[in-house]
């Protein structure tokens, strides 16, 4: 039965001429080469002594031989936890040896600060470069005995969640979770193996990993896989392209390039975001500028993805979609579950939910209830038609005089106002109201906020202070860091 990773997505490529991986300036990659260098890297893990179960920690460049090694650890039993590539070595030894990692896998360039790191986790040391080099890689040539048999709840990977509070925790995903969403979203989004699917997501997170290579691999298509989002890159890859996935900045940089029209778009079946709100502006400007709707989708490292905007039918800008076949989603108040038109906190169940936090047991009872229900964190609405709207973070929820205020509602206030690009609304400590709203504004030039915010919003949900940046800080997957900015305005307000 196909239904492990091996037997349903890496199984196929053995036998498949056709070219699975394009890459600028290298050469094809076709479903038996990738197949070949998966079982090199499966034997390179077992002549390392790794055994079904164990760890490795890879914070290694994206490349053809990175997503091999996800194949290869997949097929030796092994664990795969990526990293990002921008968390620095006091962040590494953190992901070693919480998870026990027997081997941590890094660029070549950063062996020699890794190293202590490794040996005082107990976990050898191999390099893996962005094109195709390292010592991991010279192991490649030792040809896997057979495959090492696994059933479908046994673990594939654990990703780390980013942490925003509290130390980040190892999310267990097993081959079900990771095949079952997969196939769904393969299905939902109608892919078929004359797909070629634009890939410039960073391969640490479940979005470039997961959600694009499986899909990719459940249907026979192939993918162009760029180093990183790079306009010119991008734009010349586009033409060959049926498909891009991508974090919403990749789509408002495409719109700030000129080179970005209707004619280089229009070929294209589909383009989908995910990972961070896609404002409504940006949907609307996109469909202005090619045509073309946006599908934007929502999930989570914990869970891989729970809702989706329909491939047939009305995409909504500034919702997610209705939940996707075999998720269930409901919205709780603290009674319990709310009827549509109400916010509450998001919790879904269903194949692809996690198997808890690694090592965290109190954690994962915190979040994940006794029957199955994930407790997201993020508080949304669900429409009469069974549309989400995420409108945050439960933790970036603003309680200002014992009021609730959902920055998106304010945020998206500001973002009308003209000369506004975007807008980020949090809370910071105030002496009498608990916490005050505070905007931080990009815009052209100074634009009044205040004035045109009194007449849309209740007053305690105006922003008591309003500054302008340059740019708002934001991670890799494009999320707006709400942590920095509330570190960074923490004192507006302190009592003198
Ligand atoms: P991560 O685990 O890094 O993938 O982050 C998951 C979080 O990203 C979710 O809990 C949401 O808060 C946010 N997120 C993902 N997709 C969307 C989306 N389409 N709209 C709004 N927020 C999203």
């Amino acid at each position: 039965m196909s239904n492990t990773l091996h037997d349903a997505l890496f199984a196929p490529l053995a036998t498949r001429e056709t070219v699975l991986i394009e890459r600028p300036g290298a050469a094809a990659v076709t479903g038996a080469d990738f197949y070949r260098m998966a079982r090199g890297a499966a034997g390179a893990l077992i002549s390392l002594g790794l055994q079904p179960g164990d760890r490795i920690a890879v914070q290694a460049p994206k490349s053809v031989e990175f997503l091999a090694l996800y194949a290869g650890a997949v097929m030796a039993g092994v664990i795969f936890l990526p990293l990002n590539t921008a968390y620095t070595p006091a962040e590494v030894r953190y992901f070693v040896e919480d998870a026990g990692a027997r081997l941590l896998v890094c660029d070549p360039k950063d062996a020699a600060r890794l190293a202590e790191i490794a040996s005082g986790a107990g976990a050898e040391l191999h390099t893996l470069d962005g094109t195709g080099g390292g010592t991991l890689v010279d192991l490649f040539a030792s040809d896997l005995a057979r495959v090492v048999p696994r059933g479908p709840d046994d673990r594939a990977a654990f990703l780390y969640t980013s942490g925003t509070t509290g130390r980040s925790k190892g999310a267990m995903l097993t081959h079900d979770n990771l095949l079952s969403n997969a196939e769904t979203l393969a299905e939902a989004w109608k892919f078929t193996d004359g797909d070629v699917l634009l890939h410039a997501l960073p391969v640490f997170h479940t979005h470039g990993l997961f959600v694009a290579t499986n899909v990719i691999l459940a249907t026979g298509g192939a993918m162009i896989l760029l180093p990183k989002f790079d306009p010119d890159a991008v734009l010349a890859a586009l033409p060959r392209a049926t498909t891009m996935m991508g974090v919403p900045t990749f789509y408002t940089r495409l719109l700030d390039d000129p080179r970005f029209t209707r004619d280089l778009a229009g070929h294209m079946r589909l383009f989908v975001s995910g990972s961070a709100p896609l404002l409504a502006a940006t949907h609307e400007a996109f469909e202005a500028r090619t045509g073309h709707r946006i599908l934007e989708r929502y999930g989570m490292t914990e869970t891989n993805m729970n809702t989706s905007n329909p491939y047939a039918g009305d995409r909504r800008a500034g919702t997610v979609g209705p939940p996707l076949p075999g998720v269930e989603l409901r919205v709780m108040g603290p009674d319990g579950p709310l009827p549509s038109g109400e916010i509450g906190v998001i919790e879904v169940r269903g194949r692809n939910v996690f198997k808890g936090y690694w090592n965290m047991p109190e954690k994962t009872a915190e979040e994940l209830r006794p029957d199955g229900w994930f407790i997201t964190g993020d508080l949304g609405v669900q429409s009469e038609d069974g549309y989400v709207t995420i409108v945050g973070r439960g933790k970036d929820l603003i309680i200002s005089g014992g009021l609730n205020v959902y920055p998106k509602e304010v945020e998206e206030a500001i973002d009308a106002l003209p000369g506004v690009t975007e807008s980020a609304v949090i809370g910071v400590p105030h002496p009498d109201f608990g916490e005050a709203v505070v905007a931080v504004v990009v815009a052209d030039g100074t634009p009044d906020v205040a004035g045109p915010l009194a007449e849309r919003l209740a007053k305690f949900k105006q922003p008591k202070h309003v500054s302008f940046v340059d740019e708002l800080p934001r991670n890799t997957m494009g999320k707006v860091q709400k942590a920095a900015l509330r570190e960074t305005y923490k004192g507006l307000f302190a009592a003198t």
